[in-house]
């Protein structure tokens, strides 16, 4: 029987702990601010930007929000930006994805401040990521770490599979997981024999999106199976890619969905945010080239 690994309790834990830092720096004229953008009128995202403005209450931190309408402009999206940029209350800017049909992704994650990036998606912050000199670590991989280490599980020279090479999740995953000491591998669509490289995982993380994917006897036993897809079923049930019935008796750790990475992610959000507002002076945001080496190749557990 694994032990479940509890998201949802960590993640409040770490939120408290932001309410007292966030209290501080608000005392000394510094109240955290996070600007959330929402174009168009998916109902997924409208919830996650629900929850991001209940976790900025709970931590203390400002929010902002901008609701633009689906067939807006990409000029008026990227004009808006440019104003959050400017803005000194606004340290964390995030452009909750995917961008409605018209809207230029790339182009929109690069016209955000850097420095206001927390999600960690423009691309100086991934080569600052990539060189192990994070400024902000980005927020599902980051939540994966923090659990890791809440548990006391050290990824250093054990075998980390992970399954899915985005750039939001799979690529920044196996990138935190290496610094770490890990060896790692990288799985996707295109991997033959996935089963037979996701049984030599002493850590596995499922970043695919497909409900059902990994199943029982893809797992080694004792293992670490850390899931971050959201699917819903069939039955419209939110789930993720591991078949838990199966993974559950043979893994000696798992991360249910709901209630795992999904509130983790959330509360790394909140960090970086608080992290963005620790680094500004006099409401500019300080041009600092990433943090210490150290904080990756040695250890990235954070004090929350
Ligand atoms: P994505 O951009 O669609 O990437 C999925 C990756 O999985 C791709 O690299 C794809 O390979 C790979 N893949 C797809 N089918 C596969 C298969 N049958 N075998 C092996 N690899 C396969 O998705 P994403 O944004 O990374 O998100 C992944 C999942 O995590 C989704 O369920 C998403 O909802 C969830 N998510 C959760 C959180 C959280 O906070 N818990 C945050 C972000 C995302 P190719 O590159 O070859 O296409």
């Amino acid at each position: 029987m694994a032990v479940i690994m509890d998201g949802k309790g960590l993640a409040s834990k770490i939120r408290s702990s932001l309410a007292e830092k966030v209290n501080k720096l608000s005392r000394k004229g510094i109240r955290p601010g996070l600007a959330v953008v929402l174009a168009g009128n998916d109902p997924a995202s409208a919830i996650y930007v629900k929850n991001k403005k209940a976790d900025c209450a709970e931590c203390g931190i400002e929010s902002f929000e901008y609701l633009l309408p689906d067939g807006t402009p990409q000029g008026e999206l990227t004009s808006l930006i440019a104003e959050l940029n400017a803005n000194g209350k606004i340290h964390g800017i995030l452009v909750q994805l995917p961008l409605p049909r018209g809207l230029n992704e790339a182009e929109v994650i690069a016209s955000i401040d850097p420095c206001k990036d927390v999600d960690a998606f423009h691309a100086e912050n991934v080569g600052l990521i990539c060189q192990g000199t994070p400024r902000f670590l980005p927020c599902t991989p980051a939540g994966v770490m923090a659990l890791l280490d809440e548990y006391k599980i050290d990824p250093a020279g054990k075998h980390c599979v992970v399954v899915g090479r985005s750039n939001i999740v799979g690529k920044p995953q196996a990138l935190l997981l290496l610094h770490r000491h890990g060896t790692v591998s990288i799985c996707h669509s295109r991997t033959p024999g996935l089963g037979s490289i996701t049984r030599q995982a002493d850590i596995l993380v499922a970043a695919a999106g497909k409900a059902g994917l990994i199943t029982g006897e893809m797992i080694k036993p004792g293992a670490i199976a850390i899931d971050v897809a959201m699917n819903r079923n069939e039955q419209g049930t939110l789930c993720g890619d591991m078949v838990f019935d199966e993974i559950e008796p043979i893994a000696a750790y798992i991360t249910p969905v709901p209630g795992g990475v999904g509130p983790m992610t959330r509360a790394m959000l909140m960090q970086n945010t608080l992290t963005a507002a620790e680094s500004t002076m006099n409401g500019r945001p300080v041009r600092l080239c990433g943090t210490s080496p150290d904080v990756v190749q040695g250890s990235t557990r954070r004090r929350y």
